[in-house]
């Protein structure tokens, strides 16, 4: 199971879903959180510097510090027990959306339309602050997996890795189709929504 986060966790950073040090990761195992560690390339990474913490963000384990974002990790997985996995990043074409307030169109891909059938929209927040934590609340426990950060990045959660990973690379997918179909201007055709 490590050794899968780790490889989840270069694999946003090498299919460039995130740069340089940005974006921070983690999965909940028997409600201690693994997360990356701060100011850390992701492509670099091993199992060797996942930091262990408590649910209260408490240093069990690890050579480093944690990611300075762990309060927003904490603050999701106490709202939801059925989340197991979440990922923060900055992908660019989600970045174009957040910091020019465009609505990512999902509705256009069958998978993406089911993957991310609800994100929300979150207004600026200073990162790593106990306020920007708390933005997430509501959302989280409306049922809310997927999030788009103005001026700052997307959060994605889910049952497992490969859940919380594939909304984030399904929802940076459709955040370029989006920001495609504005530079062509044309209505995109959407698929028939049940
Ligand atoms: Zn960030």
């Amino acid at each position: 199971m490590l050794q899968k986060f780790v490889d989840y966790v270069k694999l946003t950073w090498d299919r460039k879903l995130t740069e340089s040090t940005g974006g921070n990761m983690s999965i909940r195992i028997d409600d201690k959180i693994h997360i990356t560690p701060t100011g850390f390339i992701k492509h670099f990474f091993s199992v060797e510097d996942i930091v262990i913490t408590d649910m209260n963000g408490k240093q069990l384990a690890g050579r480093y510090r944690a990611s300075s974002e762990i309060k927003m990790h904490l603050k999701i997985y106490k709202n939801r027990s059925d989340i197991e996995s979440i990922f923060h990043a900055h992908p660019r074409n989600a970045l174009i959306c957040a910091i020019n307030k465009i609505k990512i169109n999902t509705h256009i891909l069958p998978e993406a339309a089911f993957l991310l059938n609800k994100i929300a929209y979150l207004p600026y927040s200073q990162p790593g602050t106990e306020e920007f934590a708390q933005g997430f609340v509501n959302d989280v426990k409306g049922g809310c997996n997927t999030f788009v950060l103005e001026n700052h990045g997307v959060t994605t959660c889910g049952k497992s890795i490969e859940a919380a990973f594939a909304r984030l690379e399904s929802l940076e997918t459709c955040a370029y189709l989006s920001v495609m179909q504005e530079l062509i201007d044309k209505k995109p055709n959407d698929i028939p929504l049940e």
